[in-house]
Protein backbone atom coordinates (compact mmCIF):
# COMPACT_ATOMS: atom_id res chain seq x y z
CA UNK A 1 0.00 0.00 0.00
CA UNK A 2 1.55 2.89 -0.95
CA UNK A 3 1.74 6.12 1.62
CA UNK A 4 0.67 9.62 1.54
CA UNK A 5 3.30 12.42 1.69
CA UNK A 6 2.37 13.32 5.41
CA UNK A 7 2.21 9.71 6.06
CA UNK A 8 5.14 8.65 4.64
CA UNK A 9 6.98 11.24 6.48
CA UNK A 10 5.52 10.72 10.13
CA UNK A 11 6.69 6.60 9.23
CA UNK A 12 10.27 7.56 7.96
CA UNK A 13 10.19 10.12 11.24
CA UNK A 14 9.01 7.17 13.54
CA UNK A 15 11.34 4.56 11.70
CA UNK A 16 14.41 7.21 12.02
CA UNK A 17 13.60 7.67 15.53
CA UNK A 18 13.29 4.04 16.40
CA UNK A 19 16.68 2.98 15.01
CA UNK A 20 18.84 6.13 16.39
CA UNK A 21 17.07 5.08 19.75
CA UNK A 22 18.56 1.83 19.24
CA UNK A 23 21.68 2.48 18.18
CA UNK A 24 22.26 4.14 21.50
CA UNK A 25 20.24 1.65 23.70
CA UNK A 26 20.12 -1.80 21.35
CA UNK A 27 17.22 -4.17 21.81
CA UNK A 28 17.72 -7.70 23.02
CA UNK A 29 16.51 -9.81 25.45
CA UNK A 30 15.01 -9.51 29.22
CA UNK A 31 18.04 -9.50 32.01
CA UNK A 32 15.96 -11.30 34.11
CA UNK A 33 13.63 -13.98 32.29
CA UNK A 34 15.28 -13.80 28.41
CA UNK A 35 12.13 -12.33 27.26
CA UNK A 36 12.96 -10.87 24.11
CA UNK A 37 12.56 -6.63 24.76
CA UNK A 38 12.13 -3.66 22.05
CA UNK A 39 14.18 -1.29 23.96
CA UNK A 40 17.40 -1.16 25.42
CA UNK A 41 17.93 0.75 28.62
CA UNK A 42 17.10 -0.88 31.15
CA UNK A 43 16.20 -3.91 28.81
CA UNK A 44 14.35 -5.49 31.33
CA UNK A 45 10.84 -6.84 30.06
CA UNK A 46 7.58 -5.29 31.39
CA UNK A 47 6.39 -8.38 33.53
CA UNK A 48 9.44 -8.41 35.51
CA UNK A 49 9.18 -4.65 36.22
CA UNK A 50 5.68 -5.17 37.45
CA UNK A 51 7.16 -7.91 39.79
CA UNK A 52 9.46 -5.13 41.76
CA UNK A 53 8.59 -5.04 45.22
CA UNK A 54 9.02 -1.76 47.60
CA UNK A 55 10.10 -2.12 51.33
CA UNK A 56 7.13 -2.72 52.95
CA UNK A 57 5.89 -2.68 56.43
CA UNK A 58 6.59 -4.17 59.32
CA UNK A 59 10.13 -3.22 58.86
CA UNK A 60 12.62 -2.55 61.39
CA UNK A 61 12.54 1.39 62.58
CA UNK A 62 15.91 1.31 63.11
CA UNK A 63 17.57 -0.84 60.64
CA UNK A 64 15.16 -0.97 58.00
CA UNK A 65 15.39 -4.77 57.62
CA UNK A 66 11.68 -6.51 56.84
CA UNK A 67 10.49 -8.17 60.08
CA UNK A 68 8.01 -10.77 60.77
CA UNK A 69 4.34 -10.15 60.83
CA UNK A 70 3.94 -10.60 64.75
CA UNK A 71 7.10 -8.09 65.64
CA UNK A 72 5.85 -5.89 68.47
CA UNK A 73 8.27 -3.22 69.26
CA UNK A 74 9.04 -2.38 65.91
CA UNK A 75 12.82 -2.94 66.31
CA UNK A 76 14.96 -6.37 65.29
CA UNK A 77 16.71 -8.86 67.44
CA UNK A 78 20.31 -7.46 65.49
CA UNK A 79 19.22 -3.85 66.79
CA UNK A 80 18.39 -4.77 70.28
CA UNK A 81 21.29 -7.11 70.46
CA UNK A 82 24.14 -4.36 69.06
CA UNK A 83 22.44 -1.15 68.63
CA UNK A 84 24.02 0.67 65.18
CA UNK A 85 25.67 3.93 65.34
CA UNK A 86 23.10 5.60 62.85
CA UNK A 87 19.56 6.58 64.42
CA UNK A 88 17.90 5.34 61.64
CA UNK A 89 18.61 3.89 57.99
CA UNK A 90 15.51 3.60 55.46
CA UNK A 91 15.39 1.90 52.07
CA UNK A 92 13.20 2.00 49.19
CA UNK A 93 13.05 -1.56 47.07
CA UNK A 94 13.86 -5.26 47.67
CA UNK A 95 17.10 -5.89 46.22
CA UNK A 96 15.88 -8.41 44.03
CA UNK A 97 15.08 -9.32 39.64
CA UNK A 98 14.19 -5.86 38.38
CA UNK A 99 16.39 -4.11 41.16
CA UNK A 100 19.30 -5.71 41.82
CA UNK A 101 19.64 -5.66 37.16
CA UNK A 102 19.32 -1.63 37.40
CA UNK A 103 22.05 -1.18 40.33
CA UNK A 104 24.34 -3.77 38.60
CA UNK A 105 23.52 -1.75 35.24
CA UNK A 106 24.81 1.22 37.04
CA UNK A 107 27.70 0.28 38.86
CA UNK A 108 28.82 -2.75 36.58
CA UNK A 109 27.54 -1.94 33.33
CA UNK A 110 28.38 1.56 33.57
CA UNK A 111 24.83 3.49 32.63
CA UNK A 112 25.52 6.26 34.90
CA UNK A 113 22.46 8.05 34.16
CA UNK A 114 20.82 5.72 36.58
CA UNK A 115 21.49 8.41 39.40
CA UNK A 116 19.03 10.59 38.69
CA UNK A 117 16.64 8.22 39.02
CA UNK A 118 18.10 6.81 42.04
CA UNK A 119 18.82 10.67 43.87
CA UNK A 120 15.26 11.31 43.24
CA UNK A 121 13.55 7.97 44.51
CA UNK A 122 15.45 7.97 47.88
CA UNK A 123 15.08 12.06 48.29
CA UNK A 124 11.34 11.07 47.94
CA UNK A 125 11.54 8.32 50.74
CA UNK A 126 13.24 10.69 52.92
CA UNK A 127 10.78 13.36 52.36
CA UNK A 128 8.32 11.03 53.21
CA UNK A 129 10.09 8.64 56.40
CA UNK A 130 12.61 11.21 57.63
CA UNK A 131 10.39 14.32 56.91
CA UNK A 132 10.20 15.57 60.55
CA UNK A 133 14.63 15.89 60.73
CA UNK A 134 16.05 18.72 60.16
CA UNK A 135 19.09 18.09 58.00
CA UNK A 136 22.51 19.71 57.59
CA UNK A 137 23.99 17.99 54.69
CA UNK A 138 24.44 15.34 53.05
CA UNK A 139 27.33 12.71 52.97
CA UNK A 140 28.29 9.90 51.10
CA UNK A 141 30.14 6.46 51.02
CA UNK A 142 33.07 7.31 48.98
CA UNK A 143 34.82 4.94 46.34
CA UNK A 144 37.96 3.71 46.54
CA UNK A 145 40.22 5.74 44.03
CA UNK A 146 41.41 2.66 41.59
CA UNK A 147 38.06 1.89 41.24
CA UNK A 148 37.04 5.74 40.42
CA UNK A 149 39.35 5.61 37.69
CA UNK A 150 38.41 2.40 36.59
CA UNK A 151 34.44 2.87 36.59
CA UNK A 152 34.78 6.96 35.21
CA UNK A 153 32.55 7.70 38.90
CA UNK A 154 31.80 7.25 41.93
CA UNK A 155 28.35 5.64 42.49
CA UNK A 156 27.12 6.88 45.68
CA UNK A 157 28.61 10.46 45.49
CA UNK A 158 26.59 10.99 41.91
CA UNK A 159 23.43 9.36 44.02
CA UNK A 160 23.96 11.94 47.19
CA UNK A 161 24.23 14.88 45.07
CA UNK A 162 21.09 14.38 42.96
CA UNK A 163 19.53 14.04 46.59
CA UNK A 164 21.03 17.13 47.83
CA UNK A 165 19.65 19.08 44.90
CA UNK A 166 16.18 17.48 45.07
CA UNK A 167 15.94 18.00 48.86
CA UNK A 168 17.94 21.47 49.10
CA UNK A 169 20.87 20.21 50.98
CA UNK A 170 24.88 20.55 50.92
CA UNK A 171 26.12 17.54 49.97
CA UNK A 172 30.09 17.64 51.28
CA UNK A 173 33.05 14.45 50.51
CA UNK A 174 33.63 14.27 54.64
CA UNK A 175 34.18 10.41 54.94
CA UNK A 176 37.78 10.20 53.33
CA UNK A 177 39.00 6.28 53.11
CA UNK A 178 42.31 5.87 54.89
CA UNK A 179 42.93 2.64 53.96
CA UNK A 180 42.64 0.20 50.99
CA UNK A 181 39.71 -2.35 51.25
CA UNK A 182 39.11 -5.09 49.63
CA UNK A 183 36.02 -5.26 47.04
CA UNK A 184 33.28 -6.53 49.24
CA UNK A 185 31.41 -8.49 46.76
CA UNK A 186 33.07 -11.96 47.84
CA UNK A 187 33.23 -11.44 51.35
CA UNK A 188 30.96 -13.18 53.95
CA UNK A 189 29.51 -10.86 56.72
CA UNK A 190 32.04 -11.68 59.28
CA UNK A 191 34.99 -10.60 56.36
CA UNK A 192 33.27 -7.56 55.50
CA UNK A 193 33.41 -6.18 58.74
CA UNK A 194 37.12 -6.86 59.16
CA UNK A 195 38.14 -5.82 55.94
CA UNK A 196 36.18 -2.07 56.45
CA UNK A 197 37.16 -1.68 60.51
CA UNK A 198 38.88 1.41 60.36
CA UNK A 199 38.15 1.94 56.58
CA UNK A 200 36.87 5.30 57.10
CA UNK A 201 38.15 9.10 58.39
CA UNK A 202 36.35 12.46 59.22
CA UNK A 203 37.93 15.55 60.44
CA UNK A 204 35.02 17.44 60.61
CA UNK A 205 33.39 18.84 63.78
CA UNK A 206 29.73 17.86 62.52
CA UNK A 207 28.75 17.89 66.70
CA UNK A 208 24.84 18.93 66.90
CA UNK A 209 24.90 18.20 63.26
CA UNK A 210 22.49 15.83 61.70
CA UNK A 211 23.90 13.91 58.70
CA UNK A 212 21.95 12.11 56.10
CA UNK A 213 24.49 9.62 54.84
CA UNK A 214 23.53 8.51 51.15
CA UNK A 215 24.70 4.79 49.58
CA UNK A 216 23.45 2.90 46.84
CA UNK A 217 22.54 -0.84 48.49
CA UNK A 218 22.29 -2.01 51.93
CA UNK A 219 23.45 -5.46 52.06
CA UNK A 220 25.11 -6.20 55.48
CA UNK A 221 24.90 -3.09 56.71
CA UNK A 222 28.69 -2.91 57.41
CA UNK A 223 29.49 -0.01 55.25
CA UNK A 224 26.88 2.29 56.29
CA UNK A 225 27.40 1.26 60.15
CA UNK A 226 31.65 1.91 59.67
CA UNK A 227 30.78 5.60 57.93
CA UNK A 228 28.11 6.35 60.78
CA UNK A 229 30.77 5.20 63.60
CA UNK A 230 32.92 7.54 62.28
CA UNK A 231 30.53 10.25 61.82
CA UNK A 232 29.00 9.30 65.04
CA UNK A 233 32.89 10.37 66.98
CA UNK A 234 33.04 13.78 64.95
CA UNK A 235 29.67 14.53 66.92
CA UNK A 236 27.16 14.15 64.17
CA UNK A 237 23.69 12.31 64.52
CA UNK A 238 23.50 10.32 61.65
CA UNK A 239 20.40 8.60 59.50
CA UNK A 240 21.24 6.78 56.50
CA UNK A 241 19.22 6.18 53.26
CA UNK A 242 19.47 3.49 50.38
CA UNK A 243 17.75 3.11 47.32
CA UNK A 244 17.60 -1.10 47.61
CA UNK A 245 17.79 -3.77 50.62
CA UNK A 246 18.92 -7.16 50.40
CA UNK A 247 16.88 -9.69 52.72
CA UNK A 248 18.28 -11.09 55.35
CA UNK A 249 18.86 -14.52 54.96
CA UNK A 250 20.96 -13.71 51.62
CA UNK A 251 23.26 -11.55 53.01
CA UNK A 252 25.68 -14.15 53.63
CA UNK A 253 25.59 -15.22 50.04
CA UNK A 254 28.84 -13.61 47.86
CA UNK A 255 27.58 -10.98 45.59
CA UNK A 256 29.00 -8.95 42.65
CA UNK A 257 27.35 -5.65 43.44
CA UNK A 258 29.92 -3.69 45.77
ZN1 LIG B 1 11.60 -10.27 32.04
ZN1 LIG C 1 17.04 -3.66 62.98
Amino acid sequence: MALKTGESKSFFCFYFFRNFINLIFPPGICRICGTKVNYGLPQICFSCLKKIQKVKEPFCNICGRAMAETAEIGVCGDCLKEPPSYEKHISLYLYEGAIREMVLAYKVLKRYPFYRIFGKSIAKNVKNKMGNIAFDLVAFIPTPFIRRIMRGFSPAELIAKKCGRELNLPVKNILKLKKRTKPQKNLGAKERKENLKGAFDCKEDLRGKNVLLIDDIFTTGTTIEEASRILKKCGAKVYAATFAIRKKREIDLPSIED
